[in-house]
């Protein structure tokens, strides 16, 4: 018998993945409580008013537990400091994520492996190479998580699904205990949002130690990166199901045990038969793209994943060659006299500008924004060489500035010290003006967005727009 309909849930937080918690509880007979300080998604609390769910909107909502709650299902957003879910786990309370509660919802005679993807940056790239392998492998596969669709969405769907690919943000992972993954990898780890563990002593730590949940439980492969020893650490120290296997991935040569790049091919050195001494082909290299290192490093991983379930070789090829990447990752959007634009505009942390840098030899710098807490002295110092010019905007333009001028005296710099979503024209001028032919205009902020922006979407195509008002 189903454990829900004598519960009374509240679910805390009505963003996207409160909605489906909300909804998806409700249609297994639960009694949902909702609440969000905010009152910015009437219209979902008034959909979810019909279904017979309650709905708390508002300031001072969530300061209180309602009296009879016997679980809590919090958004990804939320401090595990809130009083809401501190009373709750005072009381014993459990409290989950979505995708712990997606986990339970499951129907035991339709449990389908799940691969995780986590990591600082290229969660959602490699989830969607993974999806586009599967596909081509033909397994009929949902791309959930993080990347915008909730898993009990997916998990209450009648479409009968062979398998998903969760991308975990280190919020989602906080909260996420029970759950286990037929495989999942740690992309890399680097600084970001420190500014959501600042309130803990050691924040970096207390990242890292999220992000390393996502191998607890796991039943086939901890696929880690050869390349950040961390990683590999992290499966070291995970509590995995006997039998489950520690995978490398690297985009140097592999050795056994391990997925990598060997000449211009993706090669698999761990999913093949034991007596077998030579590697496996899997793709060329040539088949990644837009083709970067950080991107073929992307592939890798995914190809260990979807080998892991034992995807044909060849289905790696075909899904990475099929792949249609989500935009503002490295898009180059306009090459004209000589200059190329590109819109990176979802690189929000230091490392994810750094992979960009890699990808073009010199370059004017478009940054800005907020910094989360992160340093960019590594980053500037490490392509200083690099940069023909640099224009810096946003809250936090006077630290990067700052930067600039102890480790790139050279580089010529203006600040826009106007953070209105207009000044992009102005930027782009700017930029414009210091790029000459061979030069790359590289919008890779480093920083989040939300400062100026409605998201690093909204940055990225107002980024474009202005672009194209600038060469017309
Ligand atoms: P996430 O979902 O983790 O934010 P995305 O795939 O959306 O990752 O990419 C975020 C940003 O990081 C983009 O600017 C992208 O070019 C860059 N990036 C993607 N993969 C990597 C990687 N493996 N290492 C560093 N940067 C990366």
């Amino acid at each position: 018998t189903s454990p829900w309909p004598e519960a009374q849930a509240v679910v805390a937080g009505l963003g996207v993945s409160g909605f489906a918690a909300a909804d998806g509880l409700m249609s297994l007979g639960a009694r949902v409580v909702v609440l969000d300080e905010s009152e910015a998604h009437a219209d979902k609390a008034t959909l979810l008013e019909h279904l017979d769910v309650t709905v708390r909107l508002g300031r001072g909502v969530t300061a209180e537990l309602p009296p009879g709650t016997d679980l809590v299902v919090t958004s990804p957003g939320w401090r595990p400091t809130a009083p809401l879910l501190q009373q709750a786990r005072a009381a014993g309370i459990p409290v989950w994520g979505e995708t712990e509660l997606a986990w339970r919802m499951q129907q035991p005679d339709r449990a389908i492996p799940w691969l995780g993807i986590t990591g600082t940056n290229g969660k959602t790239t490699t989830t969607q190479m993974v999806e586009s392998i599967l596909r081509a492998d033909g397994r009929k596969v949902a791309a959930v998580g993080n990347i915008g669709r909730p898993i009990v969405e997916a998990v209450l769907d009648d479409v009968e699904y062979d398998v998903f690919a969760v991308e975990l943000s280190s919020f989602q992972l906080h909260w996420m205990n029970n759950v286990h993954l037929h495989s999942a990898v740690v992309l890399n780890l680097h600084e970001d949002h420190l500014e959501w563990y600042a309130s803990e002593p050691d924040g970096m730590a207390r990242y890292a130690a999220d992000k390393a949940k996502i191998y607890d439980g796991v039943t086939d492969a901890c696929v880690y990166n050869v390349d950040e020893p961390l990683t590999e650490e992290m499966v070291e120290g995970a509590d995995v199901v006997e039998g489950a296997r520690a995978i490398g991935f690297t985009t140097g040569i592999p050795d056994i045990s391990m997925v990598g790049v060997v000449d211009d091919l993706i090669v698999d050195r761990a999913f093949v038969p034991q007596r077998r001494t030579s590697a496996l082909e899997l793709a060329k290299v040539s088949d990644v793209h837009p083709f970067a290192p950080h991107n073929v490093a992307n592939a890798v991983a995914a190809a260990a994943l979807t080998r892991s379930l034992g995807v044909a070789p060849r289905s790696v090829s075909e899904g990475l060659r099929n792949l249609h990447l989500a935009g503002h990752r490295i898009s180059t959007v306009a090459v004209a006299d000589g200059v190329t634009w590109v819109d990176d505009s979802k690189a929000t942390n230091p490392h994810a500008a750094d992979a960009a840098m890699q990808a073009y030899e010199s370059f004017v710098w478009i940054a800005g924004g907020q910094a989360k807490g992160t340093s960019f002295d590594a980053l500037v110092e490490r392509f200083a060489s690099r940069m023909r010019g640099a224009v810096v905007m946003g809250v936090d333009r006077e630290m990067i500035a700052d930067v600039l001028a102890r480790h790139a005296p050279d580089v010529p710099v203006r600040v826009l010290d106007d953070t209105h979503t207009s000044v992009m024209d102005e930027v782009v001028a700017l930029a414009g003006a210091m790029a000459g032919p061979g030069d790359t205009v590289l919008l890779s902020p480093g920083c989040a967005s939300l400062d100026m922006f409605d998201g690093y979407a909204d940055r990225g195509d107002r980024f474009v727009e202005a672009v194209n008002r600038y060469l017309s």
